[in-house]
């Protein structure tokens, strides 16, 4: 049975009978894993502080090509997202829900481990964990060649710097001359595009954006998102709660 070592990230885990866990994890490598932990439920257990969602771990697992599990030998926290309480867990858990949704098994991906690990460096600096999401979002719509062009609008020629209006249940922003309706992105948030698309998660943290503009992002980025993964992802909805009413 060969042994695997990786660096990776902590996507989910589930309880597994009395004392273990089964842990969801992308390696930088190899792609998604599913594997036991044996004991991990137990106190003192040898993957205490490493299985949160998001850290960045180095493992070891074992894997058969006759088993969908592989086994677990240790996994060591390099690096967790938690730079303080706070509701940076909850994002921790929505970037991660998205990686998983995001990530089919045995599919190696090592740019979208790249960004997942790049904005746990952003979050573990303490940079703001919505703008990061907005980021976030951008790109790994991005990595699949799903972004809609920013530049100008399909219909007329017209560029999109002024404003750009997502057209419900399909993949392009036109101009506020040609529709209407669907998601709309100020010129503001244009610019926040523009920048994401040359700045790493940690250079994001210098751009500004106002609440305002990073709910338009957030907006036309869920329609997006559940337009491609035809639901609507879990964390979202906690992430929304948590947020006090206007
Ligand atoms: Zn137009």
């Amino acid at each position: 049975m060969p042994l695997y070592t990786a660096d990776a990230l902590v996507l989910r885990t589930y309880k597994l009978g009395e004392a273990d866990r089964i842990v969801v994890f992308l390696t930088a490598d190899r792609g998604k894993k599913r594997g036991v932990a044996k004991s991990a439920r137990r106190p003192r257990s040898r993957f205490t502080g490493a299985l949160e969602p998001l850290t960045h771990v180095r493992v070891a697992y074992f894997e058969k090509e006759t088993r969908e599990l592989v086994s677990l030998n240790y996994a060591e926290p390099v690096r967790s997202p938690l730079s303080a309480p706070g509701e940076a867990v909850h994002y921790a858990s929505y970037f991660a829900e998205l990686i998983d949704e995001w990530a089919p098994a045995d599919d190696p991906n090592e740019t979208l481990y790249r960004l997942g690990a790049s904005v746990v460096d952003a979050m573990a600096l303490g940079t703001s964990p919505e703008l990061l999401a907005r980021y976030f979002e951008y790109w790994v719509l991005r990595l699949e060649g799903l972004y809609p062009a920013t530049d100008v609008c399909p219909a007329c020629r017209r560029p999109l710097s002024g404003g750009a209006v997502l057209v419900p249940g399909a993949w392009h922003y036109i101009c506020d001359e040609c529709g209407h309706g669907g998601p709309r992105l100020s010129a503001a948030a244009i610019t926040f595009l523009r920048h994401a698309a040359t700045r790493t998660p940690v250079e994001v943290s210098t751009a500004s954006a106002s609440p305002g503009v990073l709910r338009e992002l957030e907006r036309a980025h869920h329609h997006l998102i559940a337009t491609h993964l035809e639901k609507e992802l879990r964390s979202t909805r906690v992430v929304k709660e948590l947020r006090p009413s206007p």
